[in-house]
């Protein structure tokens, strides 16, 4: 499962820039014209982060970082907000606001990887590095849904498949192995064993 990458922008050129050399780095990209778009992309399926263009039309760059950062599902999810130049006051209304980094246009490729890296690392420490495709399955369906609560037979048959002989045990092995890339000193580890059910993620807890 490779990351995922939402891209909320208006300029075409940009945009295919964009997931040419995302995708090229190993991100799975969706590309959202507007900001209703890309809400509604979110709504399908919650990405890793958002690259977030300031002037988009319909709902403004502002007013979807606010949506996000607004509903309890999406409120950690990283915001890479993308501003031209000459908008620096709004560059700091929109950190207010609460994307994670900025970045000014134009910018490099090799730049903008780079903090999309140090997004993922800092906020979900682990991620971008060290998961093993197992564990990559197993955070990526939890996120999907936070704060319910799975049974080991039921993260069996969603990341292993129900066609495969997997002994319940083993969810336990990966569980321990994706907290322990999770976990980051002095915050909560977001996975929640629930005694005699099984596992939840809780974001933001
Ligand atoms: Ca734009």
């Amino acid at each position: 499962m490779q990351p995922y990458v939402l891209v909320m922008e208006d300029e075409d050129a940009l945009a295919t820039l964009l997931s040419y050399n995302l995708e090229k780095e190993g991100y799975r990209v969706v590309v959202a014209a507007d900001g209703e778009e890309g809400m509604l992309q979110i709504d399908e399926r919650l990405p890793d982060l958002v690259l977030l263009d300031w002037m988009l039309p319909k709902l403004s760059g502002i007013e979807v970082c606010r949506r996000i950062r607004g509903r309890a599902e999406t409120r950690n999810l990283p915001i890479i907000m993308l501003t031209a130049r000459g908008e620096e006051s709004d560059r700091i209304r929109g950190l207010d606001t609460g994307a994670d980094d900025y970045l000014t246009k134009p910018f490099s490729m090799s730049e903008l990887i780079a903090r999309i890296r140090a997004v993922l690392r800092r906020i979900r420490p682990g991620l971008a590095d060290h998961l093993g495709p197992t564990e990559f399955r197993l955070l990526d369906h939890l996120m999907q849904h936070p704060g319910r609560v799975f049974s080991r037979e039921q993260l069996l048959d969603a990341v292993w498949g129900s066609d495969v002989y997997v002994e319940a045990r083993t969810v336990d092995v990966h569980v321990g192995r994706l907290r322990k890339a999770l976990n980051v000193e002095g915050t909560v580890n977001p996975i929640r064993t629930v005694r005699s059910a099984g596992y939840s993620l809780d974001l933001g807890g």
